[in-house]
């Protein structure tokens, strides 16, 4: 594995990362929750108190994050999105509708992608990034992305590293469920069997992850959701993994544009 020279002799890097999905997701994964506005109000949550509290909470340690928004989310929440933008953010494109890309056609993916890049270009956003919805990648994604011009993605789970793909200019910025705050907190009706795990047990599974990734020089990329670690306790949760971070003293605390940048630069 190539190692990245981390800057300011720093051993490691770390990405705070948001998919401000909102009711998207939930629409997504099925189309009959449009009637459901109960499940659809997980995702609202997100926007209304998810986003606020978030940004409160990163401007109170002055970190920067990357936020992948769907590209719905700029006709639907467009305050929210400036603030994030007005905040100093990076914004990154998660699709239109949120419509895993193994379920488009490569036309229909290729319109999601234009469509949500061209929306959030117009709020003020500058675009270099992309995340799947859902970490589904279809079998043109890469080429989608390599046309359209952008510099990375973060969406495979080979590597705890940034690498660049073959045959592409790409770099990508690779990520685990493991690091995800949905599979831990998250449930949908229908998912009532699961437990919803304290903020203690995640923290801890993070926090090692994280250490185990920064002894062995990696990018750790943390994926949350608005609409999952914006609940109070895991805003109280965040606010510990920073502040730990912050303290630590020989971690990169980088936007995901800034991560693919040094990359870039540094691999063949
Ligand atoms: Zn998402």
């Amino acid at each position: 594995m190539t190692g990245i020279a981390w800057p300011d002799g720093k051993r490691a890097a770390v990405s705070f990362t948001f998919d401000f999905d909102a009711e998207s997701v939930w629409l997504a994964l099925d189309a009959g929750n449009a009637g459901r506005p109960g499940t659809l109000s997980i995702g609202v949550y997100g926007a209304r108190v998810g986003v606020p509290l978030l940004l409160d909470l990163l401007a109170r340690h002055a970190v920067r994050a990357t936020f992948f928004v769907v590209g719905r989310n700029v006709e639907l929440y467009p305050d929210r999105v400036a603030a994030i933008i007005a905040a100093g953010h990076e914004v990154a494109v998660h699709g239109y509708t949120h419509t895993p890309p193994g379920r488009l056609t490569p036309a229909e993916e290729e319109a999601e992608l234009v469509r949500a890049r061209t929306l959030l270009e117009g709020a003020g956003a500058r675009i270099e990034g992309y995340r799947s919805p859902s970490w589904d990648v279809s079998a043109v994604t890469l080429d989608l992305l390599q046309t359209h011009g952008f510099r990375y993605s973060s969406q495979f789970m080979d590597d705890i590293r940034p690498y660049r793909h073959a045959r592409h200019e790409l770099i990508e910025l690779p990520i685990q469920w493991l690091l995800d705050d949905w599979p831990h907190f998250q449930l949908g009706f229908g998912q009532m069997h699961r437990t919803v795990q304290t903020t203690g047990a995640v923290e801890a599974l993070w926090m090692e992850e994280l250490d185990g990734i920064a002894a062995l020089g990696g990018h750790c990329v943390l994926t949350m959701h608005p609409q999952v670690i914006g609940r109070p306790s895991r805003i109280a949760m965040l606010d510990r993994v920073i502040a730990r971070v912050k303290r630590a003293g020989d971690i990169w605390i980088a936007t995901c544009a800034e991560v693919a940048a040094l990359a870039a630069a540094q691999l063949p």
